[in-house]
C-alpha cells in the first residue's frame, strides 16, 4: 500500500486481500489466517483518517503496530490524539464598542496543565507505563464478523499509557479546571457574531498533549436608534411639515456627537439623506461607511386657532391633487439621496 492512497484504493485493495485470505476459503491454513488478520488490522488503521494521517507521516511506527512494543514513544500519540478541545466563550459588547473597538478582560474556565504533577498525572512524577490492555496503542480491536474494529482503549482512554499512582489534584488526568483571564483587543468595525481566535488558550491536552484554541464570539448589543448594515448606519428622524416644505437645517445624532443636516426645500416624508463617513470604520481597513438619515414628516395633530387659520389659508392657495399614483412612485421617494 502506498502512503497517501485514496479511500477508494484502500477499500478495494483490502477487499481483494480479504477475499484471498479469508479463513472460509483457506480452511486449516494458519498462514492465510495470519495474513487475513494482518490486512484487517491494516484496514482498520487506514480507514480511520486520524490514524491514517499518522501512518502517512510516520509509517508503521506512527500507529504502533504489533512490532512497536519495544521502542514505543507515547508522545507520538499525544501529539495527535490528546489535543485539548476548543473552547467557545460568548461575550456581549456594546454597539459603540463594536464600532470603535475595545479592550476587554475575559474571564473563563479551562482545563490547564496540573501544577501538582506538572501534567504527568502521576503523584510521584513516575513515568507513565504503557497500557497493558491495549499494549500502548491506545486502541483495542475486536472482531465483528468480517471486520476488525478499532475502538478507544477503555483502560487508558486512548492515551496508551497508565499512571500507577494517580495525582490527587487531577485524579491522574494531568490537568484540572482553572479560572483564566485573557486580554482581548476587539478591533474597530467588528460585526455581530465575529469570532476571535486565541491559539492554544483552549483546553489543555490530556497527559501533556497540546492545548486547543479559544474562540471569543462577539454578541453586539442593539443601539436605541441606530441600525447597522455593514459599515453603514441608518436612523429615522422626525421633521415637521414646515421644515420639509420650506427646508431647514437640523442637528442629527451621530456616533461622534451631533451633526448638522440640511433638509432641502420640498423634502418628502421618507426621503433618505446621507452623511458621508459618519458610519462604521471598515474592519482592518481604511475609511468609514456612511450615515443614512430617513426623515419622516410629522403631521400636526393638535392645532390652535391661529395655526388652523394659517393652514386653511395655505390650503385655499394650494392646488389639490389626489389622483392615485402607481405604487412604485412611493418607493422612488426613498431613492432620493441628498449628499452633503
Ligand atoms: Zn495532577
Ligand atoms: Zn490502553
Amino acid at each position: 500500500m502506498q502512503r497517501g492512497a485514496s479511500d477508494q484504493e484502500i477499500k478495494s485493495a483490502y477487499r481483494k486481500l480479504a477475499m484471498q485470505f479469508h479463513p472460509d476459503r483457506n480452511p486449516n491454513n494458519p498462514d492465510a489466517e495470519e495474513k487475513f488478520k494482518e490486512c484487517s488490522e491494516a484496514y482498520a488503521i487506514l480507514a480511520d483518517s486520524e490514524k491514517r494521517s499518522m501512518y502517512d507521516r510516520f509509517g508503521h511506527a506512527g500507529v504502533g503496530g504489533p512490532a512497536a512494543g519495544a521502542g514505543f514513544d507515547p508522545s507520538v500519540f499525544q501529539d495527535f490524539n490528546q489535543r485539548g478541545a476548543d473552547l467557545r466563550e460568548d461575550i456581549a459588547i456594546e454597539f459603540e464598542e463594536a464600532v470603535f473597538g475595545a479592550e476587554k478582560t475575559i474571564s473563563y474556565r479551562r482545563h490547564e496543565l496540573c501544577n501538582a504533577c506538572n501534567g504527568s498525572g502521576s503523584a510521584n512524577a513516575k513515568t507513565p507505563t504503557p497500557c497493558r490492555t491495549c499494549g500502548g496503542r491506545g486502541q483495542v480491536r475486536y472482531q465483528q464478523g468480517f471486520f476488525s474494529i478499532a475502538r478507544t482503549c477503555p483502560a487508558c482512554q486512548g492515551a496508551g499509557t497508565v499512571v500507577s499512582d494517580p495525582c490527587t489534584k487531577c485524579r491522574g488526568e494531568g490537568r484540572n479546571i482553572q479560572q483564566k483571564t485573557v486580554e482581548a483587543k476587539i478591533p474597530a468595525g467588528v460585526e455581530d457574531e465575529t469570532r476571535i481566535r486565541f491559539s492554544g488558550l483552549g483546553e489543555a491536552g490530556v497527559h501533556g498533549g497540546p492545548a486547543g484554541d479559544l474562540y471569543l464570539v462577539l454578541n453586539v448589543k442593539d443601539h436605541p436608534f441606530f441600525e447597522r448594515r455593514g459599515t453603514d448606519l441608518h436612523c429615522i428622524v422626525p421633521i415637521s411639515f414646515t421644515q420639509a416644505a420650506l427646508g431647514s437645517e437640523i442637528q442629527v445624532p451621530t456616533l461622534e456627537g451631533e451633526h448638522a443636516l440640511k433638509i432641502p426645500e420640498g423634502t418628502q416624508s421618507g426621503a433618505v439623506l446621507k452623511l458621508r463617513s459618519k458610519g462604521v470604520p471598515v474592519l482592518n481597513g481604511h475609511g468609514k461607511g456612511d450615515l443614512f438619515v430617513e426623515v419622516r414628516v410629522q403631521t400636526p395633530t393638535k392645532l390652535n386657532k391661529r395655526q388652523r387659520e394659517l393652514l386653511q389659508e395655505l390650503q385655499s392657495t394650494t392646488p389639490i391633487e389626489n389622483k392615485p399614483q402607481r405604487h412604485t412612485l412611493f418607493g422612488k421617494v426613498k431613492e432620493i439621496f441628498n449628499e452633503l
